[in-house]
C-alpha cells in the first residue's frame, strides 16, 4: 500500500466538501476560497465547542474531546469531535476500543458524506493505535439523534476512493466544473462558483438567453 508523507496530508474535512460537490472541494482546497453561510456558521460554532479539548468519563466509557487524527494510508489529518474508549475484556486484560463520534448540525443526509468522514476518522484511529475500529456514531443536532455507523467493507472502500479522488483534484491543481443541482441552494460558495455561467462552452450564452428571455 502506498503511503503519503506528512507534507502531503490533506484536511480530513475536505472529504465532506468532495462528496457534497467536487467543484466546491476544488474552490476551497485548490483555489483557497471560502465563504460562510448560515449552515457553515452553525456547524463551525458546534465544532468549536467540542474541539476545545478535555474529557469525561460516563457509564464506564471514557470520552476525549477534540482528538487530533492522521492517516498516512489515506493521506489525511484532522480532528475528531469526540473519541470514546469502549472497554473490552476484563480484569488485567482490559483494553479499550476507540469509537469516533461526530456532531452534525442538521439531520441525517441521504448521501455518504457524513459516514465517509466518520469512517476516515476510524481508519486514522486504527493506524494511530494499532487497534481495530469497527464503528462509530453520528450525532445530529436537529434530530438530537445518535446513529451508529458500522465501518463495513463497502464504506471503507468508498472512503479510500474519496481520499484518492481528493488527492487527485488537489495534485491536478484544477477545479472541477460546476454541477448545477439542488445542492447549490445550500452551498456557501454559490456566488464564487457561478454555476450558471462557468464550466463549458455555451453556458454563458444560455444563461444570458434565460436571463434576458431571448428566443
Ligand atoms: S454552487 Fe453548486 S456547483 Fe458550485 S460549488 Fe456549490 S454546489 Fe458545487
Amino acid at each position: 500500500m502506498t503511503e503519503y508523507t506528512e507534507e502531503e496530508l490533506l484536511p480530513l474535512s475536505a472529504l465532506q466538501h468532495l462528496l457534497f460537490c467536487p467543484r466546491q472541494c476544488g474552490l476551497i482546497h485548490v483555489e483557497g476560497l471560502w465563504a460562510e453561510n448560515l449552515w457553515t456558521a452553525e456547524g463551525k460554532v458546534m465544532h468549536d465547542r467540542v474541539h476545545g479539548g478535555g474529557g469525561d468519563f460516563r457509564d464506564g466509557v471514557r470520552q476525549i474531546f477534540g482528538v487530533s487524527l492522521r492517516s498516512l494510508s489515506l493521506g489525511l489529518s484532522g480532528k475528531a469531535d469526540v473519541v470514546e474508549l469502549h472497554p473490552r475484556g476484563g480484569g488485567s486484560a482490559r483494553a479499550w476500543t476507540p469509537y469516533p463520534v461526530e456532531f452534525k448540525r442538521g439531520r441525517p443526509k441521504k448521501d455518504l458524506s457524513d459516514r465517509v468522514q466518520l469512517c476516515a476518522q476510524g481508519i486514522c484511529l486504527e493506524e494511530m493505535t494499532g487497534t481495530g475500529v469497527p464503528g462509530g456514531a453520528l450525532f445530529y443536532g436537529q434530530k438530537r439523534r445518535r446513529i451508529e455507523v458500522a465501518f463495513d467493507a463497502a464504506l471503507r472502500e468508498a472512503t479510500v476512493k474519496a481520499a484518492a479522488e481528493l488527492h487527485e483534484i488537489v495534485d491536478s491543481g484544477k477545479t472541477p466544473p460546476p454541477r448545477r443541482g439542488p445542492h447549490c441552494e445550500k452551498c456557501s460558495l454559490v456566488d464564487l462558483c457561478m454555476p450558471d455561467i462557468c464550466g463549458g462552452k455555451g453556458r454563458v450564452q444560455s444563461y444570458l438567453k434565460g436571463a434576458l428571455r431571448m428566443p
